[in-house]
Parts: structure tokens; C-alpha cells; sequence
């Protein structure tokens, strides 16, 4: 005789809705609704900011102040000379993490960044494809290390440039990095989000799907949100 079956211990306690991590990437202009007495209650849900380049110290320093949440960026191509004096190294600007050629951990999403633009005068932050890869070998081992303890290269890449082919544009400065796309078809993040390009019609595609890799440019400001991939993903502050 068939015995009741005991009610089934509900899987569904141990899956909750799926944490999204909030991010607003800013990048190459300052936006008025973000440099504004309102940024607070506008954004009062971000958890973290990322900044993708060529914006001035005191507009990242405005946000890490008001929002009081993580904040890490890249430099981009312009981000040199006197206003930058301040910044320590290892930082950007007060409080501002420098993630170029490192990775980092932040509500349990995986992060790294790679400045600078293609190579078009000389000037600081600028590479050629070989000068990138190079940076790209400096994350490489963090990469390696990341995929050891966590079993994923990382989650979200942050760069100025964006990859070849991908929102850049023809000439040398806006070109975009082979290697880039290189990286993107080895390490597999789920998001890159860059700068650089600077969006001035509504038509400008800004957003593609790259493999596993959805690609954004964040000029101006962008939302992101960002689903940890499973319940459980330990929270970093
Ligand atoms: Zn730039």
C-alpha cells in the first residue's frame, strides 16, 4: 500500500528573489541631474558607482560624498595635469578607488578596470594594442585567482575605450581595442561598461550584446542593475 507522500521541503525558502546590485556608471560629462542638490533622493537606491573616465576629480568626489556608497573608476585620456594632484596612489581622487590593471570585490560582484584610450599623440594614458595587452597580463594572474575562489573570471570589466567594432569610431583617438575584444572572448564578464565615446544623437547605439558580454557605454550617466548570479553570493562591502 502506497504511503502518503510527505510534503516536499520547499526549495523555494531557500531561493529568493534574485539580490540586484545597483550601479550608475558616469562617465566623460558631468550631468546636471547627477551634480545636483537632488542626487540623493534620485538616487537613493544605487549601492555602487563606477566611473569610466575623463571626468574631473571634484564632480567624482560630489558623488562619493552625497551617495556615501563604494565608488571605483578608470582614468580616461584626459584625466591628467593639476586637478589630479591630490589623488593618492591607488586612487583617482579622494575615496575613489583606481581599479586600472586590478581587480576588486564589491556586493558580491566581481570587479577590474583597464584606462586609457588608443594611442594618438603620446600623452599619458594612452596605449597601443601592445601597451594594452600588457595591462591585460597585470590582471591576468587576479583573473586566474578570481576564477580559483570563485569559479568565474569576473562579472563587470570598466574601461575608457571601448573594444574594436564596438560604439568606437574611426579615428586613431576613438578607435576602439582589438584586445579588447580578445579579453571579452577569453574571460567572459558579463558586463563592460565604457566611456570615451561621446553620444550626441539619440540614434548612437550604445548598448550591444558582445558573446556573454552585454557592452554599455555610460557616457553622461547609465543605470545598471545587475543580478547576482545566485542566492547565497556572499555581500562585500
Ligand atoms: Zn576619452
Amino acid at each position: 500500500m502506497a504511503t502518503p507522500t510527505p510534503s516536499q521541503p520547499s526549495a523555494d525558502r531557500l531561493v529568493g528573489p534574485p539580490a540586484t546590485v545597483n550601479i550608475l556608471a558616469v562617465s566623460d560629462h558631468v550631468n546636471d541631474l547627477v551634480y545636483s542638490g537632488n542626487i540623493r533622493e534620485r538616487f537613493r537606491h544605487i549601492d555602487l558607482v563606477l566611473s569610466c573616465g575623463d571626468l574631473p576629480p571634484n564632480y567624482l568626489e560630489y558623488i562619493v560624498s552625497t551617495l556615501n556608497v563604494p565608488i571605483f573608476g578608470v582614468r580616461g585620456n584626459h584625466d591628467h595635469g593639476r586637478a589630479f594632484d591630490t589623488a593618492t596612489r591607488g586612487s583617482i581622487a579622494p575615496g575613489i578607488v583606481d581599479l586600472h590593471a586590478q581587480t576588486a570585490q564589491s556586493h558580491g560582484l566581481l570587479l577590474a578596470g583597464l584606462e586609457g584610450s588608443m594611442d594618438y599623440n603620446g600623452g599619458p594614458h594612452q596605449y597601443d594594442e601592445t601597451g594594452l595587452r600588457l595591462q591585460i597580463a597585470r590582471l591576468v594572474p587576479q583573473l586566474l585567482l578570481n576564477k580559483l575562489r570563485h569559479g568565474r573570471y569576473l562579472d563587470v570589466l570598466i574601461t575608457h575605450a571601448p573594444p574594436q567594432g564596438i560604439h568606437d569610431q574611426p579615428d586613431r583617438c576613438h578607435q576602439g581595442f582589438a584586445s579588447l575584444r580578445t579579453f571579452l572572448h577569453r574571460f567572459r564578464p558579463r558586463y563592460l561598461i565604457h566611456g570615451h565615446i561621446h553620444v550626441y544623437d539619440r540614434q548612437t547605439v550604445t548598448l550591444t550584446q558582445f558573446e556573454d558580454t552585454t557592452v554599455l557605454n555610460a557616457y553622461g550617466y547609465r543605470e545598471v542593475r545587475v543580478p547576482l548570479l545566485q542566492a547565497g553570493v556572499s555581500v562585500a562591502s
